[in-house]
Formats: structure tokens, sequence, C-alpha cells
């Protein structure tokens, strides 16, 4: 069974009301292949997911950017896993490296997260990531094996995970990773789920690379083998989007 191409769209913390109406509006009367052959994710900020939920065409879905950690109560300024599988929000981003490096989650807090949504039967949009540093230390590999180790340890079904491979500094930076960059960590992604994980893991879980995505670059990016989509920052909130989703075919 192939894997589904996957195309998220990470919002971040930007948009008005009027904003997002004009976004959803291209998404709905973009041209793209079924949703058979590539699955349509974008993620607004928490606020706006009832909005873009009722106004998003039904062959897209939406994601939060977050969720907490365990179970809601008294936490002041959170979302929990709870709270968005009532909404009927389907898929969670966990892990950024924004929230990372900004609020410090570490990478067994991440893999908590990870595993407390897949409780609460959210899908997760897992992402893992070296920063240049690491990436010059020759430490890449080791990196982001220890960012899905500790969400390995923790879950065992991952049907419903896709990792996101996105070197920091490839966000935002306009400074994508080259095919053969980002083939090779899917790559060694890939075989470190089948050493640790399974090989049916392995061949069945989505990897998908962040970092810098625009419609000029989409379409080689998804030549690569191992690369099974995208997710999409700056280039997500313009129409551009549409022919990122269109590099599916
Ligand atoms: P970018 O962001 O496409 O703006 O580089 C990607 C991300 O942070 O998910």
């Amino acid at each position: 069974m192939g894997r589904k191409f996957f195309v998220g769209g990470n919002w971040k913390c930007n948009g008005t009301t009027e904003e997002v109406k004009k976004i959803v509006a291209t998404l709905n009367d973009g041209k793209v292949p079924s949703q058979d052959v590539v699955e349509v994710v974008v993620s607004p900020p928490f606020v706006f997911l009832p909005l873009v939920q009722s106004l998003l065409r039904p062959d897209f879905h939406v994601a939060a950017q977050n969720c907490w950690v365990k179970k809601g109560g008294a936490f002041t300024g959170e979302v929990s896993a709870e709270i968005l599988a009532n909404l009927g929000i389907p898929w969670v981003i966990v892990g950024h490296s924004e929230r990372r490096a900004l609020l410090g989650e570490s990478n067994e807090f991440v893999g908590d997260k990870v595993a407390y949504a897949l409780s609460q039967g959210l899908k997760v949009i897992a992402c893992v990531g070296e920063t240049l540093e690491q990436r010059e230390a020759g430490s890449t590999v080791d990196i982001v094996a220890a960012q899905t180790r500790a969400i390995a340890e923790r879950i065992s079904d991952w049907e419903n995970v896709v990792i996101a491979y996105e070197p920091v500094w490839a966000i935002g930076t306009g400074k994508v990773a080259t095919p053969s960059q980002a083939q090779e960590v899917h790559f060694e992604l890939r075989k470190w789920l089948k050493e640790n994980v399974s090989a049916e893991v392995s061949e069945s879980t989505r990897i998908i690379y962040g970092g810098s995505v625009n419609g000029a670059n989409s379409k080689e990016l998804a030549g690569q083998p191992d690369l099974d989509g995208f997710l999409v920052g700056g280039a997500s909130l313009k129409p551009e989007f549409v022919d990122i989703i269109n590099s599916a075919t």
C-alpha cells in the first residue's frame, strides 16, 4: 500500500477574521487532486478553528497547532486534546520547533503529548528537526532519532501519526533543504523506524518535509522517494498553497 501524499498548512500565529475567510475561499476554489490522492489539512490558530471548520471544503480538514500534554483541568491558557476532539478537530500538530525552542518543550514532553493526543482519538503531526549548529556538528540523524525515540517509547500504534521533518535552519528562512538533503534525513528516519519500531510502521508512516516549501520548489522535493508530503508555513497563507498541494501528482 502506498503512502498517501499529505500537505499541511501551518498558519502559525497569523490572521484576522477577514484574512482567514479569504484564505479559505481561495482554498475552496482550488483545483486539486481528489482526497484519495492527497490529504490536505490546514492549521489556523485555535480561535479560528470553528470558523475554518465551518467554511472549509469537505475534502480538506483542520488541525490545531498544539494541545495540552494531559487531561485538561486547572491549566490556564491551555487547550486539551479532549476539547479538540469534542469540537471535531481531527488533527493536531505537536512538537513544532518554535515551541521546542521558545517554550522549552523537551523530547519527553512532546512524546507525552503525542501519546495523550492519540489516546483522545486525535491524529498527530509530530515535528522533528535539527538546528544549524547540530547539522554542522554532524549530529542531524542523532537529533531526529532522539526526538522520534521519545515518541516511539510512548506509543504503540503509529497509524494516526505523520512525522514532519523540519530542519530548524530552513523554517521561515527561505533556505529550503535541497531535495537530496531532505531525502537523506527522511531515509534515515524510515530506517530508524524499521530498526526500532517495525518494518510495517517504517513502510506505512508518512514522513513529510517542512521548511521554506513554496510553489516553486515543492515539485522537485515531492519526487524524492521517502518524502510523503509537506508541512508548509508562510506559503500556506498564500494562493500558491494550491500549487504545493498539486505537487502530489
Ligand atoms: P515555513 O514554515 O514554510 O514558513 O518555513 C514551516 C513550518 O514551520 O512548519
